[in-house]
């Protein structure tokens, strides 16, 4: 059969018109579920949902299967543009972040039946979807947190529409165009997970004013994590942290300085859960101070100090904020910023502060870390809460007194406490327990997983279906 010039040009122009309905972009991988305005995202979204609400379990699973294998297959592909569009981390550290996700993010498995069978019946708690979840990312793991969030929200049967960070916004998106890539290849829907173009705050407020997106989840700073919590909705939100480590006398101090550091330095200190800033009980702090130095770590003079802290910190309106240009950078291009040269095997700069010092207050997402002494742990203690500053986040500490480590996991009350490794362990990385990159901080989810994004409902069976 011949195709006429007209009938070419007419598919030639329907082809187009659905390109361009789907985000004007050329490059063939940005362009499934990515949309030029939010309506049209959430329409999409909402259109998925329907099907998705009705899909057997097991073929949510299917979908869930091939987004892990996808998310494996372009690990690297994914940190590479992650560092090369942000500025921002490490290509094998953020290789490890996807595998992390592909591996440990719970699916289905996750959703589970509460049954009470007795006299009077039986009657069950099933988790069912909330429909659309409007989520914001991070421009710190900007395609994990997709793909992490895009796992447990279908799991759960909800479809998601993303405001992604704008600074993240190619490898967000191209980790969208990837989640529905994966369902459709296995003969699931496309817009699982819808997105923008370009997002703004103005994108943003829609989404978050929509009537048919009854869920909003945030993960990122205090600024959207407010905005989705005064939207009127119920909201989820993952906030900043400024995680405290403690090491106490009791602790193995040779190995308490280089799980710090690895920690710290893991992607250039920009997970949130990553320590940033370590109390250390007088009597060990120099042997702590050797091992870190043995471990990769530059020790900054006393005098140099302040022209590091002019260098990552700005003033505006009077107070010093996080000079973004140093967010995620190796400790060796800081330091050259500085005028020192150092080789690649310096991972980590620190330095002696006192407890008040901005690098100590601020959560920087740097691979700096300030080491304040106190006379014991006690002081430890109150110095590292205050230092959390209430966002009850993230803690960590190493010591062999099961005393110590018990009471400042109950004064520090946060959603995360690692003991006696990395802080990554949280995450199941070299610890036990499932992956999350979005940690519900604020409002008490804790590391969320697919039954964080459900509803609960009661299902009543009265007088009957009881077998005993
Ligand atoms: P950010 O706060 O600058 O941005 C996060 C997202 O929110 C972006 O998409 C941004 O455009 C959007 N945003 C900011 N203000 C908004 C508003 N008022 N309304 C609507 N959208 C708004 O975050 P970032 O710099 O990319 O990430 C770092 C921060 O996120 C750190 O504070 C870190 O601790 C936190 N974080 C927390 C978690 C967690 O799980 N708790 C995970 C990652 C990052």
């Amino acid at each position: 059969m011949k195709v006429q010039d007209q009938d070419l040009e007419r598919i030639v122009q329907q082809v187009l018109q659905s390109l361009r309905k789907e985000g004007e972009v050329k490059d063939r991988s940005y362009t499934k579920g990515v949309f030029e305005n939010m309506e049209e995202a959430i329409a999409a979204s909402i259109k998925t949902q329907e099907e998705l609400r009705r899909m057997p379990m097991e073929f949510r699973e299917k979908i869930i299967a091939n987004i892990r294998k996808k998310t494996l297959q372009y690990a690297t592909e994914f940190a590479q543009m992650g560092v090369k569009e942000t500025g921002m981390g490490r290509v094998g550290d953020k290789i490890l972040k996807h595998q992390l996700v592909a591996e440990r993010t719970p699916g289905t498995e996750d959703i589970q039946v509460t049954a009470w069978s007795g006299d009077r019946g039986l009657t069950l708690i099933e988790q069912g979807p909330f429909g659309v979840i409007g989520a914001v990312t991070p421009s710190t793991n900007p395609s994990e947190t997709i793909i992490c969030n895009t796992i447990g929200m279908i799991a759960g049967g909800n479809t998601v529409v993303f405001n992604p960070h704008p600074g993240a916004i190619q490898v967000s998106n191209y980790a969208v165009s990837m989640v529905n890539e994966a369902s459709m290849e296995v003969g699931g829907p496309n817009h699982i997970a819808t997105s923008v173009i370009k997002p703004t705050l103005g994108t943003a407020d829609i989404l978050f004013k929509h009537p048919k997106v009854p869920l909003l989840v945030a993960t990122g700073g205090p600024g959207v994590v407010t905005s989705i919590l005064s939207s009127g909705k119920r909201g989820i939100g993952a906030g900043a942290g400024n995680p405290p480590v403690v090491v106490d006398e009791t602790a193995d101090i040779p190995k308490a300085a280089m799980d710090i550091i690895n920690g710290a330095t893991f992607d250039n200190n920009l997970p949130c859960i990553a320590e940033k800033e370590v109390i250390v009980v007088k009597e060990v702090a120099d042997e702590l101070i050797h091992y870190m130095i043995q471990s990769g770590s530059y020790l900054l003079e006393e005098s140099a100090v302040e022209q590091l802290t002019n260098m990552v910190l700005e003033k505006k309106d009077g107070r010093l904020i996080l000079n973004r240009n140093w967010v995620g950078k190796d400790a060796s291009a800081i330091l050259a910023g500085m005028g020192i040269i150092v080789d690649d095997s310096i991972r980590c700069i620190i330095f002696n502060a006192p407890k008040d010092h901005p690098l100590v207050v601020e959560e920087l997402m740097m691979p700096i870390l300030g080491i304040v002494r106190v006379e014991d742990v006690d002081e430890a203690i109150e110095v590292a809460t205050i230092l959390e500053q209430g966002n009850r986040h993230s803690a960590h500490m190493h010591s062999k007194n099961v005393d110590n480590l018990t009471r400042f996991g109950q004064i520090i009350d946060t959603a995360i406490f690692v003991k006696n490794a990395p802080s990554y362990a949280a995450l199941g990385f070299g610890g036990e327990g499932y992956c999350t990159f979005t940690i519900a901080s604020r409002t008490g989810e804790g590391l969320t997983s697919p039954r964080t994004f459900t509803k609960s409902r009661r299902c009543v069976m009265a007088d009957s279906l009881c077998i005993r």
